[in-house]
């Protein structure tokens, strides 16, 4: 069988053209794709060719950001049948290894990442996929929406990280799309006060909009000062760096209250210049984020019950047929767009 995908076939060029869909094994659904985001990871192979040592060398489907419609199932599947709206965990572990074994699947060193070189993205009207990692949506909550619960996954993963919940404050550095999903993962997860530290007012103002208490124009003030200032000269419990700088990577230590976490989820690839006396006496810990593992399940609930409507990340759908402007778009004006999604 055939279908259409949309093929990275070198930097910044996107085109459409035929795929092969697999056929549907025992343990697989085939999903008619409806709705694709683009994430940061993506607009990085676009605009580079590569992330790190990851290096699209073929055409490549991106997006790994996806929900749609189950139009076949294997004939192992119980749990989802033909009509029913999903969204697909992107990552396949291995399920044998140690870190498999012990729940965190996240780290498996075998995992299969879709989007994620050498196994291709979702970014195709029809894909088969493992019906395990492929989860129903209630009738509440839309393809759209669905297509939002993996950056909210990495948000929901990066809050339980920190231990975000009641009694606890935070703050979080940068107003990505993961700065804002990790926004929306501590007010699910029951944190007291969130402070929101960015240099783009428009950014900040959606912050407030998903439930920061109070934003900080990094560009105008200082964030250190108005942090103090804001906990009574103690700190916050959480810091969140989502910038991905090795600034506010330095600055998360002078936020941050002793005995606290500094949970770092953006990728930095420059060298940090840590002084680890300065954390070593307030005994903060630093906790890294890579993926999720187990947040699906909980986003939908999350979803399903309204106390998180990841609609307010205000998304900007772009037509499948007009997917080479959605990447160009979202290159031109990333600054002012929060996520961008494909509509099959
Ligand atoms: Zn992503
Ligand atoms: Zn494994």
């Amino acid at each position: 069988m055939q279908t259409k995908a949309a093929y990275l076939m070198g930097t910044q060029d996107i085109r459409i053209g035929d795929c092969d869909v697999a056929p549907c094994g025992k343990d697989d659904v085939v999903v008619q794709m409806k709705h694709v985001g683009i994430c940061g990871s993506d607009m990085h192979f676009y605009e580079f060719g590569r992330i790190g040592r990851r290096v699209v060398t073929e055409p490549f489907i991106l997006g790994h950001e996806c929900a749609g419609i189950i139009s076949e199932v294997g004939e192992n599947v119980t749990h989802l049948k033909p009509g029913d709206k999903v969204v697909m965990e992107p990552g396949i572990p291995c399920g044998k290894c140690e870190f498999c074994r012990s729940g965190r699947y996240n780290i498996c060193p075998d995992v299969k990442f879709i989007s994620s070189p050498p196994d291709q993205g979702a970014m195709r009207q029809l894909m088969t996929y493992p019906a395990a990692w492929t989860y129903r949506l209630p009738d509440s909550i839309t393809t759209l929406e669905g297509a939002m619960i993996e950056p909210f996954a990495v948000g929901l993963h990066a809050a339980s990280r920190g231990e975000a919940g009641p009694g606890k404050t935070a703050a979080i550095l940068g107003t990505g799309t993961i700065g804002l999903m990790t926004l929306l993962a501590c007010r699910a997860d029951g944190i007291d006060k969130v402070y929101v530290s960015d240099i783009f007012e428009n950014r900040l103002d959606k912050a407030k909009l998903l439930g920061a208490d109070e934003t900080i124009c990094a560009a105008k003030e200082d964030t250190t000062e108005r942090i103090a200032q804001l906990t009574d000269g103690r700190g916050v419990d959480i810091v969140f760096e989502t910038a991905g700088s090795p600034k506010t990577a330095v600055q998360a230590v002078t936020l941050v209250k002793r005995g606290g976490v500094i949970v770092q989820v953006g990728n930095i690839t420059a060298e940090t210049p840590y002084v680890f006396n300065e954390l070593s006496r307030l005994e903060v810990d630093i906790r890294t984020v890579f993926r999720y593992h187990h947040m699906f399940q909980k986003a939908i609930g999350l979803m399903e019950n309204g106390t998180v409507d990841l609609m307010k990340i205000g998304p900007r759908i772009f037509p499948f047929e007009k997917t080479a402007e959605a990447f160009a778009c979202n290159l031109a004006e990333k600054k002012d767009i929060t996520k961008v999604v494909v509509e099959f």
